[in-house]
């Protein structure tokens, strides 16, 4: 219950905490112990860098989100029925399904239970249970895929010191989905939809492009060349909704204090860098820690990790930490 509450509590905004002593389990506290009698040398770090990189997760991440985002169009382009609709509302092969975020979005604006709604829902609720909450984000939504190439120009940016990054704090993106349901309720109208970049891209993508798309242009501007993944990080309250469903999903990303080496390469790539706070020294509460629910899943910690420290794991969350 407490990882629940914890995990949650980052997700709003919260930054994680140094855990006291007497909160760290006996066999993080004895590897913690080891580690600080035997400090990691530079050469060993050195010598984990010059290891090949790999990049299986973001390949078959970037592969899996491309192929789901061309079944809609060429089911719609072929009129094959296969997977009619776009993201936001779809039907696979008769299935109705529809986005959690836009289902909630349409249900505030309506203010009433739409029945239809609730079958697609709870058909998108249960497989993102399954497959991880916020792995919708780095797995399925097209904007994630121009984000990531935003972010590396921003990144080359940054490292040439031709800009600085500017940052905010996290618990903005709580208000802004406060904003977000509370324009519903008192406009009737969907606001977030017509301004979600998901969307946007996704009907750009089915139906063809539409002058919509001169907002994502300039989104990914802000980002190239203002603050870093600003969108995903301070705004989009889908990402927010899946990280909620998340929380209690069997599906995540382990870390094992065993072999790391704490040299923070992993934080560095991240999108959420807060939920790998534990990879710092002394910050793990147990040998096994499962990330929280802001953890996109996408993978790019899991390929870069030079010691194997951080792993996709199928079980149940809570159990150790
Ligand atoms: S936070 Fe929003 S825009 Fe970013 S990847 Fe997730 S759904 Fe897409
Ligand atoms: S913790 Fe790893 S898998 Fe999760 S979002 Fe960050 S880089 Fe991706």
């Amino acid at each position: 219950m407490k990882y629940i509450r914890e995990s949650l509590a980052q997700l709003f905004g919260a930054e994680p905490v140094k855990p006291a002593k007497e909160d760290i389990r006996p066999a993080a506290q004895e590897i913690h112990f080891y580690k600080k009698a035997n400090p990691i040398t530079k050469q060993f770090v050195e010598d984990l860098h010059d290891r090949p990189k790999s990049h299986k997760w973001r390949n078959r991440r970037w592969l899996t989100l491309l192929f789901i985002n061309l079944l809609f169009v060429l089911s719609y382009q072929l009129d094959i029925q296969l997977l009619e609709g776009a993201l936001t509302a779809s039907r696979f092969a008769g299935f109705h399904m529809a986005d959690l975020n836009s289902a909630l979005q349409v249900m505030l604006a309506f203010k009433e239970v739409v029945l239809n709604l609730i079958i697609g829902t709870t058909t998108i609720l249960i497989m993102w249970l399954l497959l991880g909450g916020r792995s919708f984000c780095s797995w399925v939504c097209p904007y994630h895929m121009l984000a990531e190439w935003a972010e590396a120009i921003h990144l080359w940016l940054v490292n040439k010191k031709i800009i600085e990054n500017k940052t905010f704090h996290r618990g903005v993106r709580t208000v802004f989905y406060v904003i977000f349901a509370l324009l519903a309720i008192v406009t009737g109208y969907t606001v977030f939809e017509t301004i979600s970049p998901t969307g946007i891209i996704s009907r750009a993508l089915i139906y063809g492009p539409g002058y919509a798309l001169i907002f994502v242009g300039v989104l990914l501007l802000f980002e190239i060349f203002v603050s870093r993944r600003a969108w995903c990080r301070y705004v989009c309250p889908i990402g927010m909704t899946y990280g909620i469903v998340g929380t209690v999903s069997p599906m995540r990303v382990t870390y094992h204090l065993q072999d790391c080496a704490h040299e923070g390469d992993c934080r560095k790539v991240c999108l959420v860098p807060h939920v790998l706070d534990v990879t710092i020294k002394t910050r793990a509460r147990d040998s096994r820690v499962d990330l929280g629910a802001d953890c996109t899943r996408c993978g790019l910690c899991v390929d870069l990790c030079p010691t194997d420290s951080l792993r996709f794991e199928f079980k149940m969350p809570g159990k150790q930490t």
